[in-house]
């Protein structure tokens, strides 16, 4: 330990307590669904509601099946409206949202309706599939969620997020010449860069790469572009590159593919596994009243896979923080920026080890400085001319 000179800041109460709540808050939101879907299946409320949606969608069973899906997006939100409200009021609290109430509600309305047409299709596809080809109807259903995960990727920074946030090319003609040369010398090309207005609704600072072929993008909230100098921008422009320069959009996307695999064969035999001991109401694989277990199986996966993905994407984010080291002059403007990120976030900067290896997709603040002071001592050693 002897080698490791750089002091880990000590997180304030208040960033240790913000934090911990904000993780019960999304568990408790994993445990809402995963109790009401099981509800819905052992007392067979499902059946009650398939019913319901049949007399709603005069009895056709793609109305219904949209009909069933509004009842249960409908009751499931009602459940969760307490515990968004409260999440909605912890950022208000510790002075991290300048969201008013209204806005806050009208975000909320925009993404039900959004969550609606997305559920609308992705339900309507699988029982499609599962009509039309009852055998093999998870490896076609696969394949057409592949093929709206990808449509969807390219989508949402001209579709999706607009919804509810204004974007602008950015228009800073220093940032976008250090952009260029910082792009010529990884050897690839910035299709846009747009400034993110963050601070309408929140006080924290983002960036991120997203799309995907034509709308691929780097986007940076305005509380950072405004708050920070143009070498920590500079910095976190060159690790948005890094993720660039490693194609992690890309790698992401074969991940979901092998997961999305695994989770529609476990969907399926789940189905048949329940249907043959009659565990629960419906009888046929097409009846879409099985659609809770199917959803209980993703959220189960899901949960099951998240130590591992977050594993996955703080190995990515490790290589996109080597690349700004790399390609920047200095590491302190890196330095400065995490600091910067940190407090104007209320990150913690060392949780400890379960928390990181179970809930963060990013690793610890203090985790990135040590590397950075780590890159920094290797150089001192062995300097590149
Ligand atoms: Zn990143």
């Amino acid at each position: 330990m002897a080698d490791n000179p750089a002091p880990v800041q000590a997180d304030s109460p208040e960033a240790v307590r913000y934090n911990r709540i904000r993780r019960w808050l999304g568990i408790a939101d994993v445990g809402v669904a995963f109790v009401f879907l099981l509800v819905l299946l052992v007392t067979g409320w499902s059946g009650s509601l398939r019913d319901l949606a049949y007399r709603m969608g005069f009895g056709g069973y793609s109305l219904s099946l949209f009909m069933y899906l509004l009842l249960l997006l409908v009751i499931s939100k009602a459940l969760s409206a307490g515990l968004d409200y409260y999440g909605f009021q912890l950022e208000r609290e510790y002075r991290l949202s300048t969201q008013r109430f209204r806005s806050w509600l009208w975000d909320e309305i925009k993404s039900f309706l959004v969550g609606l047409v997305m559920g609308s299709i992705v339900v309507e596809l699988l029982y499609f599939t599962i009509r039309h080809m009852p055998e093999y109807w998870w490896i076609l259903a696969w394949l057409l969620f592949m093929a709206l995960f990808v449509a969807m990727a390219q989508l949402a920074p001209v579709v999706l997020f607009p919804i509810f946030y204004k974007f602008e090319p950015l228009e800073n003609e220093d940032l976008r010449r250090r952009l260029v040369v910082l792009s010529q010398r990884a050897g690839t090309r910035v299709r846009g860069v747009y400034r993110w207005r963050l601070s309408e609704k929140s006080k924290k600072a983002n960036a991120a790469l997203t799309g995907l072929g034509a709308t691929r993008r780097i986007i940076l909230a305005d509380t950072l572009l405004d708050n920070y100098t143009p070498e920590e921008i500079e910095a976190v422009l060159a690790h948005e590159l890094g993720h660039q320069v490693h194609r992690h959009i890309l790698k992401s996307i074969l991940v979901q593919a092998a997961i999305t695999f695994v989770g529609f064969w476990a969907a399926n035999w789940t189905l048949h596994y329940a249907i043959d001991r009659q565990l629960f109401e419906f009888v046929q694989i097409s009846d879409f009243a099985n659609l809770p277990l199917i959803a209980l199986v993703s959220v189960v996966l899901s949960f099951l896979l998240m130590p591992l993905l977050n594993a996955y994407s703080r190995f990515n984010e490790r290589q996109a923080d080597r690349y700004v080291f790399e390609s920047i002059a200095s590491v302190e403007p890196f330095i400065s920026s995490m600091n910067k990120l940190a407090e104007q976030n209320l990150a913690e900067r060392a949780p400890s080890r379960w928390v990181e290896w179970i809930f963060l997709s990013h690793p610890s603040i203090s985790r990135r400085l040590a590397a950075a002071e780590a890159w920094n001592r290797t150089q001192a050693e062995h300097p590149q001319v």
